[in-house]
């Protein structure tokens, strides 16, 4: 169930779903243990996969409309977590809207330099010597799991960020270290423009901090966690919010009142 209803006229022109992944469209709980010796690079990750019922739903949905995953994770992870939706309308997007999988082709829609990743090198060293789970493996992201915010990480943010271009954020899982101007919002700009797709043809639903730029962008705004994340339009009840608004848009995009 949704808060309220959405008016029909702002349904009956929407062209793409953007659905946050963990808290959203998978249980949140992902468990990571990492290791680095002078030799040996170890990494075990375990993570929730889109369950078939949430699966078949997207891939009906998608007769109508583009579904967008729009992460935090690797694009790796997230083809194999979504591997069930991929293909015929499904957009991958990751590492908070750095990277779009559309159609088989790899969109990177932030510029680096050599220099970036050697800073996010020297924090990571840093990083690993404070009690946090492990970094979850990114490409443009240092992502450090732990089990509480560590006022350190911050800090040592703040030294090595010499040019001051560095953000952190906490989601209550893990920091995110990234470019200032990276964010779920800004990557869905760069793809509702290659895309040709208007803010008024775009619905968004996020559950934390990370998404707030996702949920200002896109014309319509829903939180799965109204307290974590404040928005117009909200999700209620039990399973995953974004099967709940998936449900909510195939039973008033496919019915006949509209159609
Ligand atoms: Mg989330």
């Amino acid at each position: 169930m949704l808060n309220k209803a959405i008016p029909e006229e702002q349904l009956r022109s929407l062209k793409l779903l953007v659905l946050d992944s963990d808290g959203v469209s998978v249980p949140r709980g992902t468990e990571i243990t990492e290791q680095e010796s002078e030799t040996l690079y170890e990494a075990h990750i375990k993570t929730f996969r889109i369950t078939d019922e949430f699966a078949k739903l997207l891939n009906q949905l998608k007769k109508k409309i583009l579904v967008c995953i729009s992460s935090g994770r690797n694009l790796v992870y997230l083809q194999s977590m979504y591997e069930k939706i991929l293909g015929g309308g499904t957009i991958l997007q990751a590492e908070n809207g750095n990277l779009s999988l559309i159609d088989g082709t790899i969109a990177q829609h932030f510029f680096y330099d050599e220099k970036y990743f050697q800073t996010l090198s020297a924090m990571k060293q840093d990083i690993l010597k404070l009690p946090i789970k492990g970094i979850e493996p990114k490409q443009f992201i240092l992502s450090c799991h732990a089990s509480s915010e560590l006022k350190e990480v911050y800090e040592i943010v703040k030294l090595r960020d010499k040019n001051n271009e560095l953000k952190v954020l906490w989601n209550g899982e893990a920091f995110d270290i990234q470019k200032k101007e990276v964010s779920k919002g800004a990557g869905l700009e760069r793809l509702m423009e290659h895309l040709n797709i208007t803010r008024e043809q775009t619905i968004a639903m996020g559950d934390r901090v990370n998404d707030k730029e996702l949920l200002k962008t896109a014309g319509i705004g829903v939180s799965a966690d109204k307290e974590a994340l404040p928005a117009e339009y909200w999700t209620e009840g039990e399973g995953m919010p974004g099967e709940i608004l998936a449900r909510y848009l195939w039973d008033h995009l496919f019915s006949t009142k509209i159609l």
